[in-house]
């Protein structure tokens, strides 16, 4: 199975995804914890995403289509994947259904996750209130600019995958456990 989990930065994907790993044996396919990794390792592609990531733009679609590429020809791919932030553009998702038609597969389910602007915003000023852990793009000026450039050019694969009958949504807004859930029915489990 190749899940898209789809929604607003802090909407939870990355957390649900993890769980779906576990669950279903699936690897994550992250494209921000890839571009991150790059960054860890001082590659070329990490030097010239920092700048674009800090300020929560987003990294040219030619990248981030060569990177998810690469991973997704790796053996653990075999039997699908979840990916997760990605695609984040109308070309990044005419991209992946040519990627995977190309190899005999395709997107079998876009899973929303709809999350309201308030609750982001809240959500990040909890978790830098209680002093955990934050990303350079975790704060509320650049969550602002991550919104605006997720409405932008994310929001229209909506109807993207709206057209090819392949979109669910749940409400991310409830406790992990009930998003969880949610997803599970969504998918048929
Ligand atoms: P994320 O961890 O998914 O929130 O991504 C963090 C940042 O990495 C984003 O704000 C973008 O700057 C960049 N990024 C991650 N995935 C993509 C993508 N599919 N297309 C373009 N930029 C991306």
């Amino acid at each position: 199975m190749n899940l898209v989990l789809f929604g607003p930065p802090g909407a939870g994907k990355g957390t649900q995804a993890k769980l779906l790993t576990e669950k279903r044996g699936l690897p994550q396919l992250s494209t921000g914890d890839m571009l991150r990794a790059a960054i860890e390792a001082g590659t070329p592609v990490g030097l010239a995403a920092k700048a674009i990531m800090d300020k929560g733009d987003l990294v040219s679609d030619a990248v981030v289509i060569a990177i998810i590429a690469d991973r997704y020809d790796q053996p653990d791919c075999q039997n699908g994947a979840i990916f997760d932030g990605f695609p984040r553009t109308v070309a990044q998702a005419e991209a992946l259904d040519k990627m995977l038609a190309a190899r005999g597969r395709q997107i079998d389910h876009v899973l929303e996750l709809k999350v309201d602007d308030a609750a982001l915003l809240a959500r990040v000023e909890s978790r830098i209130a209680s002093g955990g852990p934050v990303r350079a793009d975790d704060n509320p000026e650049t969550l602002k600019n991550r919104l605006a450039v997720y409405y932008k050019n994310t929001a229209p694969l909506l109807g993207f995958y709206g057209a090819q009958g392949k979109l669910r949504t749940v409400s991310g807004m409830d406790p992990i456990p009930d998003v969880t859930k949610a997803i599970d029915a969504a998918l048929g489990a």
